[in-house]
C-alpha cells in the first residue's frame, strides 16, 4: 500500500511540473485497473485518475484527456470518470487481452490478435489529432505502456520496438506541436527478456527529452 501512495503522490507532483514544462514522467504508475472503491491486477490505486482530479480540483486545469495505449484496457479509468465530463478516457487496446469484461471508456479501439505497427500507428494517427481537436484539453495524461510489443508473455499485439517507439514520438509530439501539457505514467511491460522492457520504456524518455529539451 505504502509503494501505491507512494507512486501515486510522484504522479501529482509531476502533473504538476507537467504544467511548469510541458512534460513530466512517473517512472512507475499507470495503474489503471485501479477503480473507485477497489483495486484490480497489480493496481490498487489509480494514480493518473488521482492526479487528473488533483489538478482539476485546484482549478489548475479545466479539460483532461486520459490517452491509454497499454495493451490493457484501462478499465479503473473508465469507470472513475464515467459520469465526469471535465475527463474524456480513450483506451486503445488488445480486444482479447485482460480485463475480459470490460468498462466502458469514452472512446474505446479494441485492437485485434497480432495488429502490427502499420495499422496500429495508422489507427492511432487518425484518432489523437481528432480526439484534442474535438475535445479540447488543456492536460493530457499518457500512460505508455510497452505490453504492445509482439515480444509481451501477456500483451496479444505484434508491435515492434520501433512502432513502439514511433507511437510514443507521434504523442509526444503532437502534445508538443500544440501546446498541451502531459503527464506519462510508465504502464506494463512483460517481455521475457528484461533489455527490451527497458530499451522500450527507455526510449520514452529519450523521446521526451530530444523533443521537450
Ligand atoms: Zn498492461
Amino acid at each position: 500500500m505504502n509503494r501505491e501512495v507512494i507512486i501515486a503522490d510522484g504522479t501529482i507532483k509531476a502533473s504538476e511540473h507537467a504544467l511548469d514544462y510541458g512534460i513530466a514522467m512517473n517512472i512507475a504508475g499507470g495503474t489503471h485497473h485501479a477503480y473507485t472503491n477497489r483495486g484490480e491486477a497489480f493496481c490498487l490505486l489509480n494514480d493518473q485518475a488521482i492526479g487528473a482530479r488533483y489538478l482539476l480540483q485546484k482549478r489548475l486545469i479545466k479539460k483532461v484527456l486520459i490517452v491509454d495505449l497499454d495493451v490493457h484496457q484501462g478499465n479503473g479509468t473508465a469507470e472513475i470518470f464515467k459520469n465526469d465530463t471535465d475527463v474524456f478516457t480513450f483506451s486503445m487496446h488488445g480486444a482479447s487481452n485482460y480485463p475480459f469484461k470490460k468498462e466502458q471508456s469514452d472512446l474505446d479501439i479494441a485492437l485485434a490478435n497480432g495488429t502490427e505497427d502499420e495499422n496500429y500507428l495508422k489507427i492511432l494517427k487518425e484518432t489523437l489529432p481528432n480526439l484534442i481537436e474535438t475535445q479540447k484539453p488543456d492536460f493530457i495524461y499518457y500512460l505508455c505502456g510497452v505490453d504492445i510489443l509482439a515480444s509481451d508473455k501477456l500483451g496479444k499485439l505484434g508491435c515492434t520496438i520501433n512502432g513502439c517507439k514511433e507511437r510514443d514520438r507521434f504523442v509526444l509530439q503532437t502534445c508538443k506541436d500544440l501546446s498541451i501539457p502531459v503527464m506519462c505514467s510508465m504502464g506494463g511491460g512483460y517481455s521475457p527478456e528484461i533489455k527490451i522492457i527497458v530499451d522500450a520504456h527507455a526510449n520514452t524518455f529519450r523521446l521526451a527529452q530530444d523533443i521537450f529539451f
